[in-house]
């Protein structure tokens, strides 16, 4: 097995000398320069399957956002006309949202994205029950932004279990029903994972805690304008999303709050947000949001039953051409664009290197953990033995991704693959 690292201080002229370098019998240490490209140009001409990390903003957001950010730079929470311009415009994306869940517009609070959507509802429900009791159950596989808030409130003295999950990457209903306590006060589980694409139910999870009296929070940054989410079918008392996750711009989102769910204000200072949500408006972050969500419902099963069989058609590709893998996450409850697979004896770091030559932008699970060639502790949940778990790499496609982007990942796959294999 061969491992490769970028090694930037290597001059171009010794590049190719130490690509052919074999220096020892088991592993082979291969340098190799990253040049000094143009990351933009890259990705036009290259194929971009990390729509998972962000999403390329789509054009007509920009082009809705461009007079927020010239004449229209009113501050929302003046009196007149241009105040009032920006305050209609926040609004309607407000009301365009709630729409979208069958929610209300009164229970939709813009945030700077899903990272501050999750630490407030953690914090916040947690924070404002805490005479109910100091209990919150979560699972092993959440993002850094929902387990890093939990860790902090183990910190302050409350008391969190985590779920685990089977083999899919799915919790159990039975053992959340287990953990649940006189004190518990909130359930935070994801929609959908980042990493391995499987949905969680959380109907069910949602009924257990309604009936336990336990507030429900749902991580949906990857599911929500991916697939259709109802507040009124799902009994979710909180939501987290993020614009830049479906071709919206980045630092906005906003959290779903159910009327009548206790949650303090999590920045103080003016009274925006009805109060709980202090700080001028980002106005053409909203509205780009705004138009992001009208793109994304206006097509939205048309567009998910297109990127779900161009996923398994991806899927069945990789197992067919490529000996010795492992796709990660459950067959079917699966976000529509994401493919998790674990390659047997290859590092996972060395053949996103190689991807990235041939123009292929992938990442080693979620973008957090990248450069680092640690096992994720979402593939290390699963079980997944450790000669495939080392080599998992996350490709996942958007709307624009085309069968002869897959085709030409699989190509590169293959290819990459078979060479890091080599003794
Ligand atoms: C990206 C992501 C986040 C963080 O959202 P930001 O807007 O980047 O802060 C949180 N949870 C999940 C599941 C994500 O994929």
């Amino acid at each position: 097995m061969k491992v490769l690292r970028v090694e930037p201080a290597v001059p171009e002229t010794e590049k190719k000398e130490c690509l052919d370098k074999k220096n020892s019998k088991c592993s082979i240490f291969l340098i190799y320069v990253r040049g000094k490209r143009k990351m933009s140009d890259k990705i036009q001409n290259g194929i971009y399957l990390d729509n998972a990390a962000t999403t390329r903003m789509a054009e007509e957001v920009e082009e809705a956002m461009e007079p927020y950010m010239r004449e229209k730079f009113g501050n929302a929470s003046t009196g007149y006309r241009y105040g009032e311009e920006a305050k209609d415009a926040i609004e309607e994306v407000r009301a365009r949202i709630a729409a979208s869940l069958d929610a209300k517009p009164g229970e939709i609070y813009f945030t700077s994205g899903g990272s501050e959507s999750d630490n407030w509802a953690i914090k916040g429900v947690a924070g404002a029950r805490k005479d109910r009791g100091r209990h919150i159950i979560t699972s092993r596989i959440e993002h850094h932004a929902v387990l890093n808030s939990c860790e902090y409130m183990e910190r302050l003295g409350y008391e969190v279990s985590y779920l685990n999950v089977d083999e899919t990457g799915m919790v159990s209903v039975e053992e959340l029903a287990g953990l649940m306590r006189e004190d518990t006060t909130l359930v935070s589980v994801m929609f959908g994972n980042n990493e391995i694409g499987t949905i969680e139910p959380i109907g069910q999870i949602g009924h257990l805690a309604r009936e336990a009296g336990v507030v429900f929070h749902t991580d949906a940054v990857q599911a929500y304008a991916q697939m259709p989410i109802s507040v009124h079918q799902y009994p979710i008392d909180l939501l987290s999303a993020s614009a830049h996750k479906f071709h919206g711009p980045k630092g906005v989102g906003f959290l779903y709050v159910r009327e009548g769910i206790e949650l303090p204000s999590f920045i103080h200072g003016g009274a925006q947000e009805r109060g709980k949500r202090a700080g001028t408006e980002n106005v053409p972050g909203i509205v780009g949001m705004g138009k992001a969500v009208e793109l994304a419902f206006s097509d939205l099963r048309v567009r998910m039953r297109r990127e779900t069989m161009l996923r398994n058609y991806l899927m069945e590709k990789i197992r067919h051409e490529i000996p010795q893998v492992r796709i990660n996450g459950h067959s079917t409850k699966r976000l529509p664009g994401n493919v998790s697979v674990s390659f047997r004896n290859v590092e996972g770091a060395s053949l996103l290197i190689l991807l990235d030559e041939d123009g292929i932008c992938a990442s080693g699970g979620s973008a957090c953990n990248t450069g680092e060639s640690r096992i994720s502790y979402v593939i290390e949940a699963l079980g997944v033995p450790e000669e495939y778990a080392k080599g998992t790499v996350r490709l996942t496609l958007c709307g624009n991704t085309t069968r002869a982007d897959v085709d030409a990942a699989v190509e590169s796959l293959k290819r990459n693959v078979s060479l890091l294999r080599e003794e």
